[in-house]
């Protein structure tokens, strides 16, 4: 077995700690191969528990284990960020939180907020505007036992940002050996075509990879 021991998933469901219906569809695609069957947070009526955790890991577990042990089944959940090095890996967990404006979520002014604090530090050189989107997908039990799988992609932050396609921080975003933001590219080209290129599908492939070798 690899390094990851993942136990098995008795039963074969899954909760899936997400209110998102696209993280649900995307969850429920990449398992239903598998024989495993992805039940949402709020086909049980759960509801979201507050992010209080200061790392990726805590927030997912957060979630993860309060699905989990409302339910008594398995629960999958996933945390996401964009951590800067400039910015001592800020927005990180709060990367969401930079685009709340009290009404609503504007990551137009998520970004610009980025590139102030960018231009405050005098990162203007593509070498000082390095950083990476993480993201974390947490498999979490009734008993607390918790299993992690964590993927990266590292870039560069342009400005302007670029593209109208993707969500959040994805036209600000250059990933390393590309000349296109996240935001210029189709959905099948930023989760990667021949390898996994996005953070999320990175986390997603060694969670795949985890189930195989328990399938
Ligand atoms: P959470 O995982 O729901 O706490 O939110 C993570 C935040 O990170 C979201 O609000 C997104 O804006 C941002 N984010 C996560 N993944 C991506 C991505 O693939 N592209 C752009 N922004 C992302």
């Amino acid at each position: 077995m690899g390094i990851v021991v993942m136990r098995m998933l008795e039963g074969r469901k899954l909760v899936v700690a997400s209110h998102n219906k696209g993280k649900l569809a995307e969850i429920a695609d990449l398992i239903g191969p598998f024989g495993f069957e992805a039940r949402s947070a709020a086909e049980y009526g759960l509801p979201e528990p507050a992010e209080t955790g200061t790392t990726f890991e805590e927030n997912a577990y957060i979630k993860a284990f309060a699905a989990a042990s409302a339910t008594g089944l398995p629960a999958l959940s996933d945390d996401s960020g964009l951590a800067v090095d400039a910015l001592d890996g800020a927005p990180g967990v709060y990367t969401a939180d930079w685009a709340e404006t009290g009404n609503g979520r504007d990551f137009g002014r998520a970004m610009a907020l980025t590139e102030a604090k960018l231009a405050e530090k005098g990162a203007v050189a593509p070498g000082d505007r390095t950083g990476r989107f993480v993201s974390v997908l947490c498999l979490a039990w009734p008993d607390g036992h918790a299993e992690y799988f964590r993927g990266e992609v590292e870039g560069t932050l342009v400005w302007p940002p670029r593209g109208e396609k993707g969500f959040g921080y994805d036209p600000m975003f250059l990933p390393d050996g590309h000349d296109r933001t996240f935001g210029e590219m189709s959905a099948q080209e930023k989760h990667g075509t021949a390898a996994p290129l996005s953070h999320r599908a990175r986390a997603f492939d060694r969670f795949r990879r985890a189930m195989l070798e328990h399938a």
